[in-house]
């Protein structure tokens, strides 16, 4: 039996989106997200993170820059004790070509594989239209909540998700609910 997985988006989703962040001081948990994260935690689910990091393509910021950001999320979530399994993130810019930029499935796999989950199985949890295409495409269930670009997002991809809810909590609680 595999351990099931949430997957995350991270700007806009557990943490604030600012724009091309870069600097790890400028991390930010957005409300509700410890609390929602725990609570599927919980529930048995593991946990990863999928985000698309063009700034680094883009010649905006390098990969280290990233990886501070990440590691500065993951200590502000441990701090409330959310243990993230993984974060895996796409460096190209759109024009790349890559088959890791959301919404391709490339960074579903990364994480399948390293992970030993089973997409089908799992919930995808992002703001954009990019990360529900991406959940889609891998057979997840899909959840677009209303922080950062979700609640502008919500009438272009709104209908292509399982579930709409306004935050990390709610998308929690919409899980228990499936179980
Ligand atoms: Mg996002
Ligand atoms: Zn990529």
């Amino acid at each position: 039996m595999f351990k099931r997985y949430v997957l995350l988006d991270r700007d806009g989703t557990i943490i604030v989106d600012k724009h091309y962040l870069h600097d790890p001081d400028e991390v930010e948990l957005l409300p509700q997200a410890a609390e929602g994260l725990k609570r599927m935690q919980g529930m048995g689910f593991g946990l990863a993170v999928l985000t698309n990091q063009s700034g680094i393509g883009r010649g905006y910021y390098d990969k280290d820059s990233v990886l501070a950001c990440n590691q500065r999320m993951i200590e502000l979530l441990a701090a409330q004790g959310v243990m993230i399994d993984g974060v895996f993130f796409c460096p190209h810019e759109p024009k790349a070509g890559c088959d890791c930029r959301k919404p391709k499935p490339g960074l579903m796999q990364r994480a399948a594989t390293e992970l030993d989950f089973d997409p089908s199985q799992a919930f995808m949890i992002g703001d954009k239209s990019a990360d529900i295409g991406l959940g889609r495409k891998t057979g997840a269930t899909t959840i677009l909540v209303r922080t950062g670009k979700g609640a502008q997002q919500e009438a272009k991809c709104g209908h292509r998700a399982d579930h709409v809810c306004d935050d990390l909590f709610a998308a929690a609680l919409f899980i228990e609910s499936c179980l």
